[in-house]
């Protein structure tokens, strides 16, 4: 019996009424999530921290305090486009970021230096998902042709298992991202308390600017699980 009969029948053009709630609440979700992140961060950048520290700053000493002397620092252009390369072992700042003494900025800048540390002390989840980056490429980008291809065709229906298994590579690097978030973030505040870079109501600032950001990737997960739900609708249809 096809998966969409549980779910309440047939909706708009041939869909399932059910994959077109998913589909809103996703799309819902990851822009609430992104208008969050935006307005926090933007709240909190014009709050200057006491210190006077400078993203780059920051991130400068908190490096340099856990022996990371030779990972530089550079800036990137764009808005919110903060990194850490783990490839060429760099942490790129946006320019917001870099010259900014906000409470925001600092905030940004230490939650980059925590995906360093993890590296350097081999975190675990962060090693997963370093290993299945490239299954979770080649998913994204060939999961949905893959299974559709399976689906016309009888003789390539092999690909439709290939699909969805490379496609559940792209949902557990999603999940598998959570950890590493929330823990760059927690090695943050944490670093940023204690070495008193910034005071206990501007920490209450950056916590929240970071808890944002960890929202946007919860939105992800969200948002590649419902992907996920559609292959299986779609590979079970193709079977009846
Ligand atoms: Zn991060």
């Amino acid at each position: 019996m096809p998966l969409y009969v549980y779910y309440g029948g047939y909706g708009f053009y041939g869909y399932p009424l059910w994959e077109w709630i998913l589909l809103i609440a996703s799309l819902v979700i990851a822009v609430a999530a992104q208008i969050n992140v935006s307005a926090t961060f933007s709240r909190y950048q014009k709050e200057s921290n006491a210190s006077g520290l400078t993203g780059a700053m920051a991130a400068r000493q908190i490096l340099d305090a856990n022996g990371l002397q030779h990972v530089p620092i550079e800036m990137v252009e764009g808005k919110l486009s903060d990194h850490y390369d783990p490839r060429a072992n760099v942490i790129r700042l946006s320019r917001e970021v870099y010259f900014s003494n906000s409470v925001a900025a600092v905030g940004v800048a230490a939650h980059e230096t925590g995906h360093a540390i993890q590296y350097q002390v081999g975190y675990t989840p962060i090693k997963i998902r370093a290993a299945i980056i490239p299954a979770t490429r080649i998913g994204s980008a060939l999961a949905f042709p893959l299974v559709i291809l399976g689906v016309i065709f009888s003789a390539f229906s092999f690909l439709v298992p290939l699909g969805i298994l490379l496609f559940t590579a792209v949902v557990l690097f999603q999940l598998v991202t959570l950890p590493v978030e929330f823990n760059a973030s927690s090695r943050a505040l944490k670093v940023l308390r204690e070495r008193q870079m910034l005071s206990p109501q501007e920490l209450k600032g950056a916590g929240k600017v970071l808890h944002a950001a960890a929202m946007t990737y919860v939105a992800a997960l969200i948002t590649a699980i419902f992907n996920l739900l559609r292959l299986l609708a779609i590979a079970s249809r193709n079977r009846n």
